[in-house]
């Protein structure tokens, strides 16, 4: 099962589907290869993943897949 430790603690699970701390992202300039109809599992396939930690926020972004090690994203407090 596809999961591991947030630095907080939690156990960030990402086996379901779909799955809701997963989210999906494409750069621009990927996406402006496409046009009209889309074919969605094509661009699926095209589409990077992050998880977000729901009890700190922090996101994990897979920017080389799953298979490599994911970069840890830290929210900032816009006041301090
Ligand atoms: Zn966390």
């Amino acid at each position: 099962m596809p999961r591991f430790k947030c630095k907080c603690g939690s156990m960030l699970r990402y086996s379901d589907i779909p799955c809701e701390i997963e989210y999906k992202f494409i750069s621009d300039a990927d996406f402006d290869n496409y046009h009209g109809s889309i074919d969605s599992e094509e661009l699926y396939m095209k589409m990077g993943s992050f998880i977000r930690c729901p009890d700190c926020q922090r996101l994990w972004v897979f920017w080389q897949g799953f298979q490599n090690e994911p970069v840890e994203y830290v929210k900032a407090g816009y006041f301090t």
